[in-house]
């Protein structure tokens, strides 16, 4: 009889371990789920990152060029000057002449050339001094 008991709790034993082997491989089988799962959303972090460096590298690349515009435009139309023909701003004063109305209190009018439609335009200068 003791030897039966014996044997019984041995079968009890080895259910017990099979059942638990499941239940481990179930679990395994979940964590491989969520691995991979994990590796996926990892490689769509990575392409929005790429792509998010791309993005930015052409945003500073557009504001070095506003930047050199914006200089540009300090220095050859710091009265912001709008062009007669076009409406633009991109002007460059290319040369002077005595004002229509004041020249004989030294008034003078800048011709600037504009880069957009290439007419030019006639606007009166500051007042020396
Ligand atoms: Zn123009």
């Amino acid at each position: 009889m003791p030897e039966f008991e014996l044997i019984m709790k041995s079968i009890q034993s080895l259910v017990d371990i099979a059942a638990s082997g499941k239940i481990h491989a179930k679990h395994l089988d979940l964590l491989r789920a969520q691995v991979s799962d994990a590796q996926q959303r990892h490689a769509q972090a990575e392409a929005l990152v790429h792509e998010l460096q791309s993005k930015c590298l052409a945003l500073e690349q557009s504001l070095e060029q506003c930047q050199l515009k914006l200089k540009r435009f300090a220095n050859d139309n710091p009265f912001g000057h709008r062009c007669d023909h076009c409406g633009g701003v991109d002007l460059r004063l290319t040369g002077q002449q005595p004002a229509q109305t004041g020249a004989e209190f030294g008034l003078r009018d800048g011709i600037y050339l504009c880069r957009v439609c290439q007419h030019t335009s006639v606007h009166a200068m500051p007042p020396p001094g």
